[in-house]
């Protein structure tokens, strides 16, 4: 990638007349992917909720009040049980997420890197995204069998600064790096609708995109606003603003899978067409995405086959690890590392939280 991209050529992207846009993220496209393709991944939530982060947007962050269901790690067998359902149901991907701040090196861990093993051994790619990673934690992944890792950037730098306080955007890239470093392909993207500027798109895809190598995978969410989260009086996100944001993202980072992520059950077929014509090339599959809702199944099968899409074997970008018995030893020698967390609070974040304790304290 030889290419610098700076806020000023993406912001001229990403502010071209809306067909012009299209017509030449389509293009991208057409040049790069068969544009019937269309990989469907499941995203399995593995661990759920009493999460010591305090992302703005997440109800799984035990500090707000939402009224999701909390569950501890699921277990190997359960996790195979999703996998063979997924891959019937045409997901050639398994990410399976949870809900944790960073890895640590302990049993659960050793559970997360067999169910690894064991999505692999089914011939699905397998992705996770377990928040914070070290070197060691990812080589032991890799050797497990891991795809992917999905780490996103959110928003851009200064925007996450508004979003999330409990970490640092250098630590995201860490773990990226850290992630790349063992060989795992790099899936990260971001959320639009948490209030920021067409400026703050523009920037978190001049990060992606700058990325050397650039991610192999972008997934792009529309934010779901759930109540008792801080973010929960944004507006939903115009169809206009994702069809923009998913060609922009197409033309600047040409090779990747970009993925029509959350916020899909509020678009019509007919926007979710554009988005695909936009250069989207991969949707969630499933009714839940960790656990906000998404399109039936069913619904997605009828969709693709008014569009005459196909599913896209697993593959095909990549070859299948292989697992190797490595995973099974603990690299680190020097315990957990401590991630750092900044000081700074968030007007909103801070509102949410103390709301949530009154509302305890009344039940
Ligand atoms: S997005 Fe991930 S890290 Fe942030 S609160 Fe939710 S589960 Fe935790």
């Amino acid at each position: 990638m030889d290419k610098k991209w700076t806020t000023e050529i993406v912001s001229e992207i990403y502010n071209k007349p809306l067909m012009e846009l299209l017509y030449e993220a389509a293009t991208v496209h057409r040049k790069h992917h068969n544009p019937l393709e269309v990989q469907i991944s499941t995203l399995l939530s593995i661990k759920t909720g009493g999460c010591p982060e305090d992302c703005g947007y997440c109800p799984q962050a035990a500090r707000y009040h939402t009224d999701i269901e909390t569950n501890d790690l699921m277990s190997v067998s359960q996790v195979k049980a999703q996998a063979l359902r997924a891959k019937s149901n045409g997901s050639s991907r398994l990410c399976m997420g949870a809900a944790w701040r960073n890895i640590q090196n302990n049993e659960e861990f050793d559970r997360v890197l067999e169910m690894v093993k064991t999505v692999n051994d089914l011939e699905l790619e397998v992705c996770c995204t377990l928040g914070m990673m070290t070197e060691d934690q990812a080589k032991r992944l890799a050797d497990a069998g891991l795809y992917a890792y999905n780490h996103n950037l959110d928003s851009s730098e200064d925007h996450y600064k508004e979003i999330i306080s409990t970490r640092e955007y250098d630590d995201r890239l860490k773990t990226i790096s850290n992630a790349n470093k063992a060989g795992i392909s790099v899936c990260s993207g971001g959320i639009i609708g948490m209030g920021e500027t067409d400026l703050d798109r523009c920037r978190m895809l001049v990060t992606l995109a700058n990325m050397n190598p650039q991610p192999k995978s972008v997934p792009i969410n529309a934010l779901v606003a759930v109540a008792g989260t801080p973010l929960e009086e944004q507006e939903p996100v115009p169809i206009w603003d994702m069809a923009r944001m998913v060609a922009t993202t197409r033309i600047v980072i040409p090779e990747a899978v970009v993925r029509l992520s959350a916020g899909r059950t509020d678009m019509s077929d007919e926007g979710q067409a554009l988005c695909f014509m936009a250069g989207a090339s991969s949707i969630f599959a499933g009714d839940k995405l960790l656990t906000t809702p998404n399109p039936d199944i069913n619904e997605d099968k009828r969709l693709f086959k008014v569009l005459g899409l196909k599913p896209k074997a697993p593959f095909v970008d990549g070859d299948q690890p292989l697992s190797k018995d490595g995973y099974k030893e603990c690299l680190s020698t020097k315990g957990n590392v401590k991630w750092k967390r900044p000081s700074h609070k968030i007007k909103r974040n801070e509102a949410a939280k103390q709301k949530a304790k009154i509302t305890r304290q009344g039940t």
